[in-house]
């Protein structure tokens, strides 16, 4: 029988209220008590993971170690905790279905009827044991996606009620997560849908245990008395989540001041061991104290939406933090960038960083910023495709092969700088078939990127089906090119730089999924820090 303690958050009223976000602090407070935790994310949506949407639908696309491609709260729950999460720690109802059905063909339910209750709730209930099973964490915290109300969280919210009632409240936490307006005229704080929130749930079976509700103001005590009587739920289990303006790193202490962690361990019968959290403190120090901004352009197709670069913007952050400065993001869409504006635009940047995509869409204006940052002495990043335009900009403009082009965006080019991995060329289905999650890289001793990492070999996360044609290399080597990683075979390269640049990096993996505000990407660092060289440094 398995022995960890099961904490469900559940979300009301509203979507977008950071329920991961709390999750994740709530890892991170719990681990920080000397804990061991897992966490699990459970989407209702039918497609099997997030890998084929469109960052319009569904942000960023979050890799784990092992090639999962999974919704960007892992991200946030990496970024929070010490923890590192494999494929089975993101769960939708696609998946779900998709192994019932699997099932049912192959005869395993020997001619009953196939139905969502008991088979689909159990498969739920199953997903979430494996996760205990062979670390058996002390605590497991998953995530219900969606808001209660929804039809498509019902089978969700049915399996983690039958838990409940089966390993009765000493071992599952039920914490739903709701909205408390603010009327603007009134300037009232209501509690209302709260309460209607709750009551949608009690109507499933569950009876929240916990509160914690997103709110603008700190919350009265009359408030919370309130909320406590018509739901049900003690007074101190009401848990205010204040808007923070500053950074959301200061997440898990605003939790911590509101007691959420005393709160579960208090209502799960834990011991209060004593907190740890000088490492966090330390962090939202330097993040309050810092006073310099740098301006790093980020040059994507999708800037206009919040999530599409989530873990990219945290790690450029976790960078700042690191090297005491405050990061401002200048928002470029590659389509508007053309030579004409492009000196106006780039005003007062310090990096320039292109990140991962896909498609011929903006790619022009992509290599003209690459160009500028390369010719201007601009610090640069490149990130997947950001680095496979640095290799067509190098290609064209100093290789002088005015025609070289990715396969991906000119199948038929003449110099295809950049071409299809050998491994991709049989490939026909979509999900789940690039080259993804975890392979070793090699670094050359006496480059840029060894003397960041200080390391010869490393572990990173990969996204992509197209790479550096590798008959191009000693051509880019003897024109200023320096290929500083590759695959252990040699055959893959990783990391290109260019030394007679202050900092010109590209890299054909995602370094964004592996930095964590306590351990910062180290080539994020170095990016940031040779940035921060330029404040002050007038107009390029
Ligand atoms: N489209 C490119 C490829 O498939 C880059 C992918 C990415 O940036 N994640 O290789």
């Amino acid at each position: 029988m398995i022995k960890s303690k099961f904490i469900f958050i559940t979300g009301g009223v509203a979507s977008s209220l950071g329920k991961g976000v709390t999750v994740a602090a709530l890892g991170c407070l719990l681990e920080s008590r000397g804990y061991t935790v897992a966490l699990q994310k459970m989407d209702p949506y039918i497609n099997i993971d997030p890998g084929t949407m469109s960052p319009y639908q569904h942000g960023e696309v979050f890799v784990t170690n092992d090639g999962a491609e999974t919704d960007l709260d892992l991200g946030y729950y990496e970024r929070f905790t010490s923890q590192e999460f494999s494929r089975a720690h993101s769960v939708s109802t696609g998946q779900i279905y998709h192994s019932v059905i699997e099932r049912e063909r192959k005869g395993d339910y020997l001619g009953r009827t196939v139905q969502v209750v008991p088979h689909i709730t159990n498969e739920i209930r199953n997903r979430i044991y494996l996760i205990g099973k062979d670390k058996e964490p002390d605590f497991i915290l998953v995530e219900i996606g969606g808001t209660v109300g929804d039809i498509e969280s019902v089978p969700f919210l049915e399996a983690i009620r039958q838990m409940r009632y089966e390993h009765g409240s000493s071992q599952v936490l039920f914490i739903h997560l709701t909205l408390v307006p603010t009327i603007s005229v009134a300037g009232e704080a209501k509690t209302k849908p709260t309460q209607h929130s709750v009551k949608e749930l009690l109507g499933i079976g569950i009876q929240p245990d916990i509160l914690v509700c997103r709110i603008r103001e700190p919350m009265t005590k009359e408030m919370k008395a309130k909320l406590s009587l018509f739901c049900n739920v003690k007074e101190e289990n009401v848990i205010a989540a204040i808007d923070i303006k500053d950074s959301i790193y200061e997440i898990p202490k605003m939790y911590k001041d509101e007691k959420l962690d005393e709160v579960v361990l208090g209502s799960l019968g834990m011991s209060l061991k004593k907190s740890n959290f000088t490492e966090w403190d330390r962090i939202i120090k330097k993040i309050k104290s810092a006073t310099k901004v740098v301006n790093i352009a980020i040059v994507g197709k999708y800037i206009s939406l919040q999530d599409a670069y989530r873990s990219i913007y945290e790690s450029l952050s976790h960078g700042g933090i690191e090297n005491d400065v405050r990061i401002e993001h200048i928002k470029i869409n590659p389509e508007d960038l053309d030579k004409t504006n492009i000196k106006e635009k780039m005003k007062n940047v310090h990096g320039i960083l292109v990140p991962g995509g896909f498609g011929e869409r903006g790619i022009e204006g992509k290599i003209l910023a690459i160009n500028y940052a390369r010719t201007k002495n601009i610090p640069f990043f490149g990130i997947c495709l950001g680095m496979q335009c640095a290799v067509i900009e190098f290609a064209r403009n100093v290789l002088g092969l005015k025609d070289a082009n990715s396969t991906e965006f000119t199948p038929n080019t003449k110099n295809p700088v950049i071409s299809l991995l050998e491994e991709q060329t049989d490939v026909e289905r979509m999900g789940g078939t690039m080259r993804l999650g975890a392979y070793p890289c090699v670094m050359k001793k006496n480059t840029l990127v060894y003397s960041e990492y200080k390391l010869e070999r490393t572990s990173e996360r990969h996204r992509h089906r197209f790479e550096f044609t590798l008959r191009y290399r000693p051509e880019f080597e003897k024109s200023g090119m320096v290929i500083s990683g590759t695959s252990p075979d040699e055959k893959l390269v990783e990391i290109i730089e260019v030394p007679a640049h202050p900092w010109f990096v590209g890299v054909q993996y995602h370094p964004e999924f592996k930095s964590k505000p306590i351990a910062p990407h180290p080539l994020f660092v170095g990016f940031i820090r040779a940035a921060s060289k330029l404040i002050g440094k007038g107009e390029k």
